[in-house]
């Protein structure tokens, strides 16, 4: 309120010395007045908001530091703060989220694992002794492991 009372006591006696003058014409003085105030709104103002205000919805907050959800025995859920040995399932299961967009959400990095990784240690050295790339094109039937013999000896 302050700022608009002197501000406009600005402007009046800048117009009241501009119509003071003999050579000035009414339309002039209109002129003058709507230019003034127009500026000194302007200068007034704060600047403009910025385009597109940040929005509001934020990525959500990793349950714990994502530095932290990685040890060697269990991956952290960052939604939930629930360990596992492996995220995938979890992820599905209670966050309805792949890895990839489990990724995305937390802006892993790629390199990243959602394995913990004694866990894929294990696996690898599992999955090798056992030939597993053979079997992991079929669907193994729940309960099964990829350790029911197929009756194959020749390896
Ligand atoms: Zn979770």
């Amino acid at each position: 309120m302050t700022t608009s009372d002197t501000r406009d006591d600005v402007i009046a006696t800048i117009v009241a010395a501009y119509a003071a003058r003999p050579d000035v014409t009414p339309d002039q003085i209109v002129e003058l007045l709507a230019k003034l105030k127009r500026e000194l709104r302007a200068e007034a103002a704060p600047a403009p908001a910025p385009e597109a205000a940040a929005p509001t919805e934020e990525k959500p907050r990793p349950a714990l530091p994502i530095d932290e959800a990685v040890t060697r025995d269990k991956v952290y859920c960052l939604c939930c703060g629930k360990g596992f040995k492996m995220l995938k399932r979890h992820l599905g299961a209670e966050h309805g989220l792949t890895e990839a967009d489990y990724r995305r959400l937390f802006d892993l990095p790629e390199d990243m694992p959602l394995v913990a990784p004694s866990y894929s240690e294990k696996k690898a050295d599992y999955a090798k002794k056992a030939g597993f790339g053979k079997y992991a094109r079929e669907a193994v039937p729940s309960g099964r492991t990829a350790g029911a013999a197929q009756g194959e000896s020749a390896c």
